[in-house]
């Protein structure tokens, strides 16, 4: 069997599946900063929650003619 070979998404460094410790990653300090890259994106984005658009009531009628 040919080891996987799997690309850490870091550094894009060749690396064995099977025995890589932080695989994806080819080590942890990869790893570490694919996370911080991560979560600098989410801080990045405002961490309010929007509220859901309110919808305006509207008068909702019967049929017309209706009695
Ligand atoms: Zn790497």
């Amino acid at each position: 069997m040919s080891p996987t070979r799997v690309k850490c998404p870091t550094c894009q460094r060749d690396l064995d599946w099977q025995s890589a410790p932080f695989r994806p990653f080819c080590s942890e300090r990869c790893r570490l900063i694919d996370l911080g890259a991560w979560l600098s994106e989410q801080r990045a984005i405002p961490g309010e929650s929007a509220p859901a658009p309110e919808n305006p009531v509207t008068e909702e009628r019967g049929p017309k003619g209706e009695t």
